[in-house]
């Protein structure tokens, strides 16, 4: 009965999409024209573990923010208006307030996928990994690098499943694409401004997740 209870919350939220994004899209260029908002962010936001696929997201979600009440660790907000008039509302993961484990130390699966009524979030089939994006580092607000300063912030959260991140000879970090999943460890861990980092803004760290 809940299973199928679910499945129609799933369908009634895709059958929802178009009214929303006409809705969306309307209220935008309002809002866009009246308030001078954004339509869409200045850069992509990264989103929770399967919100990867855009499209699907902007037209399954519903923004009812369960998946933003289920994460154990309060990694994810909701976009808000001044970020983007057209993803206003949808879930947004902020590594400033701190990283996704994907639930591993919470049973083990994504709490935040379990609880989407509509199926926005959904997991690649067959496990196959999630990866929410890319960590990239901004060597100009990067102490080693643009100081020759010792820290080793990001290499030593960066978890031993992954080991993506690497020092050379300098103590100067980078980032294996090819092993990140864009957990948002080391940019939760990056030197904030109070804390002596170079970068200019409250929510800037030196290493940040860049959705794909
Ligand atoms: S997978 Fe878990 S920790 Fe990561 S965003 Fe979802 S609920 Fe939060
Ligand atoms: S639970 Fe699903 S529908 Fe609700 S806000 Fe999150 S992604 Fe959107
Ligand atoms: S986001 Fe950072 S901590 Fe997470 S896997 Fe990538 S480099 Fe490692």
């Amino acid at each position: 009965m809940l299973a199928m209870a679910g499945e129609e919350e799933k369908q009634r939220g895709s059958g929802v999409s178009r009214r929303q994004l006409c809705a969306a899209a309307c209220a935008g260029a309002a809002a866009i024209g009246l308030f001078g908002l954004k339509a869409l962010p200045a850069q992509a936001l990264v989103r929770p573990p399967g919100g990867q696929d855009a499209e699907r997201l902007m037209a399954r979600c519903i923004r009812c923010g369960r998946c933003i009440m289920s994460c154990p660790w309060r990694v994810l907000r909701a976009e808000a208006l001044s970020e983007g008039v057209i993803g206003a509302g949808l879930p947004v993961a902020d590594f400033s307030r701190n990283w996704c484990d994907f639930c591993a130390s919470a049973g083990g699966a994504p709490r935040c996928v379990a609880a989407c009524p509509t199926g926005a979030l959904e997991l690649p089939p067959d496990g196959e990994s999630v990866v929410l994006g890319i960590a990239e580092i901004v060597p100009e607000w990067c102490l080693p690098w643009a100081t020759g300063e010792r820290c080793k912030r990001c290499y030593r959260v960066c978890p031993s499943q992954y080991r993506a991140i690497k020092r050379d000879k300098q103590g100067r970090p980078s980032v294996d694409p090819e092993k990140c999943v864009g957990c948002g460890s080391c940019q939760k861990a990056c030197l904030k401004p109070e804390d002596g980092s170079l970068a200019p803004s409250a929510n800037l760290r030196a290493i940040m997740v860049r959705p794909l």
